[in-house]
């Protein structure tokens, strides 16, 4: 019996009338193999713990079971702030829905699959290196807590793919809730096709947003929901030090979901002005910038929406982001430190710690991981990690006396606080050694990291050294769009 026949899948995105998609075969990798299956999450799905050569087949082209009905969408999006109108999927198909034991619906996307209408000057391919980045990435903040695609298997082969270097085509399966993107509005809106868009619109109101068909506005309510969770979305990142890197408006999710892993990157030292992405010489995405421009590609969506909202509720709407990114970013910061009742003088206190944090390009991650330990360490291993120690000392000492205003103890508070302050983060070292031995052909470390950042809040000891400080070969590394 197929291993199709035991998952449920769908079709409803495939059921939009023409223009939004164009179907398309996938174009075969040439000896696929396995780089990692995802078996917990398969398992969640009724796909088998150890994958098989029928999902092989399946998902590298080889053999499609006639299930899938590969189709390959078209959007549109501001990219870098500039329009662009001819974007698409130009190397990932959408091949189906699933839905998993727990009544959740997938897409499943393969990440690599080929040339596609809207593969432009690309190759429809997708390396190696690029593909265990969002493997592992999207796995990592899925156990972090952050809403994210997920990866359910990846796979490498011996098609050559021609990059800076020769590198091998690789396709990670990428499953996400939806792959409606911002620039799916705005592909229709921007080429006038206002019927397609409110087809869209009722489209994504109806799968995702159901709750907003009892609204007595249902479109103002989809985009105040997009508004809240673009929002939460965003907080999160910051406060747990993650920069996407590519924020156009194609790579947004309309579920407020991190989509399209690219040049990301956690901080190490603390910086504001961190910018991940190579290729971003302005800034425009950098750490700090991130909450500006969500507001900016909601504004996009917001306008691509227009001949349907009055201007004024999409005013007000917007109008909520930045209180919401405000509001969540504070509440995590809070969650971070053990600060849980709002007190006057906690501004200060947060806007001294990010000043002397920057200052001292003090580790962000180990350093609320070292305050989370307060209970079981005493306060030099969080001094250690400063230059100038005596204002640490000092701002600790303040710390100290903020926290009589709390009630709860010391076993209870710092307990609470490991639950949010990973121990173990992707950093860009530790992907880097994982590519470098797949790209040789030793999949272990990739296994290695998958799982250690499946618990990234607990004591791992064997792995204790996954969470010190990055090589000062790590200031080296330039991740570029490039993929
Ligand atoms: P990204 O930077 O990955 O978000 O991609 C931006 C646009 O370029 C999307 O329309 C992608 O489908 C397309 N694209 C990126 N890489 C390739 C490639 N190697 N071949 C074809 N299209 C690509
Ligand atoms: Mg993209």
């Amino acid at each position: 019996m197929s291993v199709w026949s035991k998952v449920k899948l769908s079709q409803h995105f495939h059921q939009l009338s023409d223009g939004f998609y164009r179907s398309i075969q996938p174009m075969p990798l040439e000896n696929p193999h396995w780089v990692h299956w995802n078996s917990d999450f398969a398992d969640s799905l009724n796909l088998p713990e150890q994958p098989n050569s029928e999902i092989l087949n399946a998902f590298s082209g080889i053999e499609l079971p006639p299930e899938f009905n590969p189709i390959a969408m078209k959007y549109a999006g501001h990219q870098f702030g500039q329009y662009n109108p001819e974007l698409g999927d130009g190397r990932g198909l959408l091949l189906a829905e699933i839905e998993s034991k727990d009544n959740q619906t997938y897409d499943i996307h393969v990440k690599g699959a080929g040339l596609t209408p809207f593969s432009r000057q690309g190759d429809g391919r997708a390396v190696l290196r690029s593909s265990i980045r969002e493997y592992l990435c999207s796995e990592a903040l899925f156990h972090l807590g952050i809403p994210t695609s997920r990866a359910l298997g990846l796979i490498n082969s011996n098609t050559l793919v021609y990059r800076e270097k020769t590198e091998t085509g690789a396709i990670c399966i990428r499953l996400a809730h939806s792959h409606i993107r911002f620039g799916h509005f705005e592909h229709f809106f921007y080429t006038g096709q206002h019927e397609k868009l409110q087809e869209l619109i009722e489209y994504t109101i109806n799968h995702y947003f159901p709750e907003c068909q009892q609204h007595a506005k249902p479109y103002v309510a989809f985009l105040k929901s997009v508004v809240l969770s673009t929002a939460q979305l965003i907080a999160k990142w910051n406060a747990f030090g993650f920069a996407h890197g590519v924020l156009n408006t194609d790579n947004m999710s309309i579920l407020g979901q991190t989509f399209d892993f690219g040049p990301f990157g956690f901080l190490d030292s603390y910086n504001p002005n961190f910018i991940c992405n190579h290729s971003d010489y302005q800034g425009r995405y950098s750490f700090s910038n991130q909450p500006n421009i969500g507001l900016w590609n909601l504004t996009a969506l917001a306008h691509a929406l227009s001949p349907f909202i009055e201007r004024d509720d999409l005013d007000v709407t917007l109008g909520l982001y930045e209180d919401e990114v405000n509001q969540e970013y504070s509440r995590l910061m809070r969650d971070k430190t053990g600060l849980l009742r709002k007190q006057p003088q906690d501004s200060e206190l947060f806007g001294e710690l990010f000043r002397l944090m920057a200052k001292n390009k003090v580790d962000y991650t180990r350093f609320f991981r070292q305050l989370s330990m307060l209970d079981k360490q005493d306060e030099q291993t969080i001094i250690d990690l400063f230059i100038d120690r005596e204002s640490a000392q000092q701002w600790l000492n303040d710390y100290q006396q903020r926290l009589t205003l709390e009630h709860t103890c010391a076993d209870e508070r710092c307990e609470a606080m490991r639950k949010v302050n990973p121990k173990y983060i992707l950093r860009n070292h530790l992907a880097q050694i994982a590519i470098d031995k797949a790209e040789d052909g030793d999949y272990s470390e990739v296994n290695t990291l998958f799982n250690l950042l499946q618990n990234p809040y607990d004591e791992q000891p064997k792995y204790d050294h996954y969470s010190n400080l990055p090589p000062s070969w790590a200031e080296e590394l330039e991740i570029s769009c490039s993929s």
